[in-house]
């Protein structure tokens, strides 16, 4: 079922988000410990997005598991950023495993992941679709649930609206059309991270001040990591971090 984590505070390599750590990223592709909602490993591509002194991100994805890349190990050693984005994908079934349907999504100063499905995928999700523009459904980056949520997210933050305002709007629209969805959604802009837990695990760690880490599963067993009860959305950046229930939340 997919695994993402997302970082902002001083620059460390990206190693120490896929590699380093005793339950990295890279650990989680064939190892995770928290499936709920099925599949065991993530091994259908991955993808880690990170912000240096350019208008944009770089993004690197690949089809393929992340344990299985080669050169990603000192690519990841090299590289060092402030804000990162990374991902590990499970395919839902029915869904291709292609590049392109791997997170991060990206556009603009955006990066976006996805960890879940669409419950009655496509059939159920045919009316907020409709409500895109048809130049967004024919540019989505896969005919997948995940890239249909990028889509729509990215119409909220167009229009102006905050990180996890956009992330609310969403769970609220496709969870009202597709009841039963999984949607936890992470999303950065490289100053915050938005992030909601909605049918899955997420956790995030603070060091107020410095820096946050937001992940699907805690990198470590070292104290500080806080679970993100279900249903609710998690704003954070390295000076503060807020919890509040989403709408609709079970009481
Ligand atoms: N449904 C999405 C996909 O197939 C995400 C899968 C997941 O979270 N395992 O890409």
């Amino acid at each position: 079922m997919c695994r993402h984590v997302a970082y902002l505070g001083p620059p460390i390599p990206l190693a120490d988000l896929l590699f380093t750590p005793p339950h990295s990223l890279n650990r989680q592709s064939w190892a995770p410990r928290d499936m709920r909602g099925g599949g065991t490993i993530n091994a259908d591509g991955f993808g880690v997005g990170w912000f240096e002194e350019l208008p944009e991100p770089i993004r690197y994805r690949r089809s393929f598991p992340l344990w299985s890349d080669a050169g990603l190990p000192a690519l990841a050693a090299a590289a060092r950023s402030g804000a990162i984005l990374a991902a590990v994908r499970s395919a839902t079934e029915g869904m291709p495993v292609t590049e392109t349907a791997a997170a991060p999504f990206a556009d603009a100063r955006w990066l976006f992941s996805h960890n879940g499905r669409v419950a009655g995928w496509p059939d159920s999700v045919t009316g907020p679709a409709a409500t895109l523009p048809t130049r967004d459904l024919l540019t989505l980056d896969a005919p997948t649930d995940s890239a249909l949520l990028w889509a729509l997210t990215r119409a909220g933050l167009r229009t102006g609206a905050p990180l996890g305002k956009a992330l609310a709007a969403v769970v609220a629209q496709v969870a009202a059309a597709a009841p039963g969805s999984r949607l936890n959604l992470l999303l950065t802009d490289g100053e915050t991270i938005a992030a909601t837990a909605y049918g899955h695990s997420l956790s995030y760690r603070a060091t107020p001040g410095e820096s946050v880490l937001v992940a699907s599963e805690p990198l470590d067993d070292a104290p500080g990591w806080i679970p993100v009860p279900d249903r609710s959305l998690l704003v954070a950046t390295p000076q503060a971090a807020t919890i509040t229930a989403l709408e609709g939340a079970a009481s």
